[in-house]
C-alpha cells in the first residue's frame, strides 16, 4: 500500500513538473498576460501548477527579463530563490507586483497604447473631435474623468463623467487613484482615474484625455511619452460664438470659461502640437495621424 502511495505521489509530482515546464514555455512565448497570471497565483483556489511555480522561474520566463533582472527583483523585495508564486506573503506580493508591473511596462512600452492629452478651451470642440476619432478608430478610447460638478441634462454617469461628491474626490486623491487632477475654472474638481487608463494602454489601445492645461502638465511630468495636442479655435471670436451657441452655461459661467480660455490659449506653446479646429473631421484625422506617426518610432524609454 505504502509503495503504491509513493508511486502515485511520484507520478503526480512528475505530472506537475511537466505541466510547470509547459507553463514556463508558454510564458516565455508571450502566451499569457503576466500581471493576470501573477494575480491569479495569489488567489486561494489557484491551481497547483501555477501556485507552485517558483517566483524566480516565473520572472526568468517573462520575455526579455532574464536571470539578472529576475535576481534584481527578488533581491529588491527580499524573496528567497525557493519561494513559490502561491507562497508569497501579502506585502511581498504587493511589492513584487508593483516592481514587475513597472519593469514590464517600461520594457514593453512599444506594445502599449499611447496616451494622448487633448487640451483646449471650453467650447473649442474637443468633445466632438474625440467622438469622431473613437467612432472611426476603435483602437482609440476616451478616458472618463471623475468630477465634483453636477451632471448637466443628458449626461450619463460613467459615460460622460463619474459624478462624485467632494468627500469621494478627496478619497480618490488620498488613495492615489487619480493620474492627475485639477480645479478647473476655480469651480469644480476634475481628475483622471489611473487604473482604467493603464488597463487600456496595456491592451494596446490609445487613450485620449480631454483635460485642462494644469492636468496636462501633471501628466507630461509623470509620463514623458504622452503626446499633448492643443486644440485651438480659428479665432477667439469664433470661440465666444461657439460657447454661446452651445447654451450649456449661463452668462457668468461663460465669462469664467472665456477668462480660462485666454490663459489656456497663452499656454498652447507648451503642448507638443497645435491643431486648429476649422473642421472636425480634418482636426480628428490630424490627431490620429500624429498618434500613429509617433507610435511607429522606436520604443520609448521612460
Ligand atoms: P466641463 O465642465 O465643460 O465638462 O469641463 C470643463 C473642463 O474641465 C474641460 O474643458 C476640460 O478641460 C476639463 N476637464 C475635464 N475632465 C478633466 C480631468 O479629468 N482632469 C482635468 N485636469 N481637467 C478636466
Amino acid at each position: 500500500m505504502r509503495d503504491f502511495d509513493a508511486a502515485a505521489l511520484s507520478a503526480k509530482g512528475a505530472l506537475l513538473r511537466t505541466q510547470r515546464a509547459q507553463l514556463k514555455s508558454e510564458i516565455s512565448r508571450g502566451q499569457h498576460s503576466i500581471i493576470e497570471l501573477f494575480d491569479r497565483a495569489g488567489e486561494p483556489q489557484c491551481d497547483p501548477v501555477l501556485a507552485g511555480l517558483r517566483v524566480e522561474w516565473f520572472l526568468r520566463s517573462i520575455p526579455g527579463f532574464g536571470v539578472t533582472k529576475a535576481q534584481r527583483l527578488l533581491d529588491g523585495v527580499g524573496i528567497s530563490p525557493r519561494a513559490t508564486l502561491g507562497g508569497l506573503r501579502v506585502r511581498q506580493r504587493a511589492r513584487l507586483r508593483r516592481d514587475v508591473v513597472c519593469l514590464y511596462r517600461r520594457y514593453f512600452s512599444h506594445d502599449r497604447g499611447k496616451l494622448v492629452i487633448l487640451v483646449g478651451p471650453s467650447g473649442v470642440g474637443k468633445g466632438t473631435i474625440v467622438s469622431s476619432i473613437t467612432k472611426k478608430h476603435p483602437q482609440f478610447v476616451v478616458s472618463v474623468s471623475a468630477t465634483t460638478r453636477a451632471p448637466r441634462s443628458g449626461e450619463v454617469e460613467g459615460v460622460h463623467y463619474f459624478f462624485v461628491d467632494d468627500q469621494r474626490f478627496d478619497q480618490l486623491i488620498r488613495d492615489g487613484e487619480l493620474l492627475e487632477w485639477a480645479s478647473v475654472h476655480r469651480l469644480h474638481r476634475y481628475g483622471t482615474p489611473r487604473e482604467a487608463v493603464e488597463a487600456h494602454m496595456d491592451a494596446g489601445r490609445h487613450v485620449i484625455l480631454e483635460i485642462d492645461i494644469q492636468g496636462a502638465r501633471q501628466v507630461k511630468r509623470a509620463m514623458k511619452s504622452a503626446l499633448s495636442v492643443f486644440v485651438a479655435p480659428p479665432t477667439f471670436d469664433e470661440l465666444e460664438r461657439r460657447l454661446a451657441s452651445r447654451g450649456t452655461e449661463d452668462e457668468s459661467e461663460r465669462a469664467v470659461r472665456l477668462a480660462t480660455a485666454r490663459a489656456e490659449l497663452a499656454a498652447s506653446g507648451e503642448c507638443d502640437y497645435v491643431v486648429v479646429n476649422e473642421s472636425v473631421d480634418v482636426a480628428a484625422q490630424s490627431i490620429v495621424d500624429l498618434v500613429l506617426a509617433s507610435t511607429s518610432k522606436a520604443p520609448n524609454k521612460e
